[in-house]
C-alpha cells in the first residue's frame, strides 16, 4: 500500500505522516529530509547552488543519502554521518529547494525513493510524490494552508527550538520556497488530479490528524 501526501512547506504533512504511519503500521518516508541532505551536502563543499547547477549535481551524485526509520523517527544519513538534527535550518530549507530544481538531483533521489517504497506498505511525503514519484497511489492527499498559518506554525516551531527568528522573515522564506516549488520545471509542487485536498488552516493538529484517518480509512 502507498498513501502519498503532498503540498507546501509547513503545511503540517511530516508530522501528521509520521503519526499516521505509526498508527497504521506503516513506514513513514520523509522526501523532503533527502532534498534537505542534498542541499546540506552542497553547502559545506562552498557550492552556490543557483549559479553551479552542474556541481551541484555532479556532488550529489557522488554523495550517499539514506533513510533510516526508527522507533523514536527516522534518521536520515550522508555519508554514513547522522544529520539529521542539522537540516531544519532556514540556510539547509533554501538549500534544498534550490538543488530540488536541478533534474539531476530529482532522478537519484526519485530512484532512492521508489526504492525504498518497492517493499513495503509506506505514507511518502513531499511535494511531488502523487504526481511523479509514485502516481499509481491508491491514497492522495494534497495538504495545505494559507501562507500566513503555515509560516506562524514554522515560526513557533523554530523559537520552540530556541532559534531566533523573525516572523516576517519566516513568512517571506516559506513565500519564496512555495514559488520555487511550484513554477520549477521539472515536477513541480501541484496537486494531483486524483488526490484530495485537505486544508487545514483551521484545524488543529488533532483535527487534522482525525481527518486524515478518516479518509484513509474510508479508502483502505
Ligand atoms: O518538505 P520539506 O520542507 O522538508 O522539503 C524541503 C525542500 O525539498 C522543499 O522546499 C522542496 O523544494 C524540496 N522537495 C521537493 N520534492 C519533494 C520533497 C521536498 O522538491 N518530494
Amino acid at each position: 500500500m502507498q498513501i502519498a501526501i503532498d503540498g507546501p512547506g509547513g503545511a503540517g504533512k511530516s508530522t501528521l505522516s509520521k503519526k499516521l504511519a505509526k498508527q497504521l503500521g506503516f513506514v513513514y518516508i520523509d522526501t523532503g529530509a533527502m532534498y534537505r541532505a542534498a542541499g546540506l551536502a552542497c553547502l559545506r563543499k562552498g557550492i552556490d547552488i543557483r549559479n553551479q547547477k552542474d556541481e551541484a549535481a555532479a556532488l550529489v551524485e557522488t554523495v550517499l543519502i539514506d533513510l533510516i526509520p526508527a522507533e523514536a523517527g527516522q534518521r536520515i544519513m550522508l555519508d554514513g554521518e547522522d544529520i539529521t538534527g542539522l537540516i531544519r535550518t532556514p540556510e539547509v530549507s533554501m538549500a534544498a529547494s534550490d538543488v530540488s530544481a536541478i533534474p539531476a538531483v530529482r532522478l537519484r533521489l526519485v530512484e532512492l525513493q521508489r526504492a525504498l517504497a518497492a517493499t513495503r506498505d509506506v505514507i511518502m511525503d513531499g511535494r511531488d510524490i502523487g504526481t511523479y514519484v509514485l502516481p499509481d497511489a491508491p491514497i492522495k492527499i494534497f495538504l495545505t494552508a494559507t501562507p500566513e498559518e503555515r509560516a506562524k506554525r514554522r515560526y513557533i516551531e523554530l523559537t520552540e527550538k530556541g532559534e531566533a527568528c523573525d516572523y516576517e522573515q519566516v513568512l517571506a522564506e516559506l513565500k519564496e520556497r512555495d514559488h520555487n516549488d511550484s513554477t520549477r520545471a521539472f515536477a513541480p509542487l501541484k496537486q494531483a488530479e486524483d488526490s484530495v485536498l485537505v486544508d487545514t488552516s483551521s484545524l488543529n493538529f488533532e483535527e487534522s490528524f482525525e481527518h486524515l484517518l478518516s479518509i484513509i480509512k474510508e479508502r483502505l
